[in-house]
């Protein structure tokens, strides 16, 4: 990483099973390496990007700015588009410098698909960040979209088989 001390990076926990020798196997390792190579960059003069979606880390991050006096405009968080929507709106709202990583081009969806098979987990975050809000709470308007489509996909069904009998 000292090599790396004048290059911008983006800072990630990889997604992929690597083998030991190249790769920490123990998730409690990950997550303590990158919070110390984090803060040496933002005790370094360049330029970082924080790419998790991890409250923990970013809480101590948050931290770790505040008692060093670290300026806001040497880091900034990252998440990807559709994960915790609410937390990339507070960090913003915060004042901290906030990029969304969304997919784009003709192959969009296919690239945005195979990032999220490559990680199993992905999907059951996005179902959660989907029913449920940052404090566990149940959010209303997906389970209203849910019943206005299954009572529209029943309507639909009565009608069908009416039309069907001839009545
Ligand atoms: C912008 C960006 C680019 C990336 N590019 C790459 C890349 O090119 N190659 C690569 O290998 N990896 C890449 N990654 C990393 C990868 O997508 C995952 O973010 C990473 O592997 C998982 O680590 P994490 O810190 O996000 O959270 P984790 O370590 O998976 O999660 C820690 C804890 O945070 C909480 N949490 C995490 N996500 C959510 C969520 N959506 N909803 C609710 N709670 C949650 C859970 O409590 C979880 O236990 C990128 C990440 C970002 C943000």
């Amino acid at each position: 990483m000292a090599d790396l001390k004048d290059v911008r990076i983006r800072l990630v926990k990889g997604a992929y099973k690597e083998s030991d020798e190249v790769a920490y196997p123990d998730k409690e390792d990950v997550d303590r390496n990158f919070l110390k190579l984090a803060k040496q960059r933002l005790l370094a003069d360049t330029f970082t990007s924080i790419g998790t979606h991890d409250h923990h880390i970013i809480n101590e991050l948050k931290t770790f700015v505040q008692e060093n006096n670290i300026d806001h405009d040497k880091f900034e968080f990252q998440m990807l588009y559709g994960f915790r929507n609410d937390m990339q709106n507070k960090l913003a709202d915060e004042g901290y410098n906030f990029c969304t990583y969304i997919p784009f081009g003709d192959d969009w969806f296919g690239y945005f698909m195979r990032r999220l098979a490559e990680r199993p987990q992905n999907m059951n975050l996005i179902v959660k960040d989907a029913l449920y809000t940052e404090d566990n709470k149940l959010k209303k308007g997906p389970i209203v979209a849910a019943a206005a489509v299954l009572s529209a996909l029943a309507l639909w069904g009565v009608r069908a088989r009416r039309e069907k009998k001839g009545d």
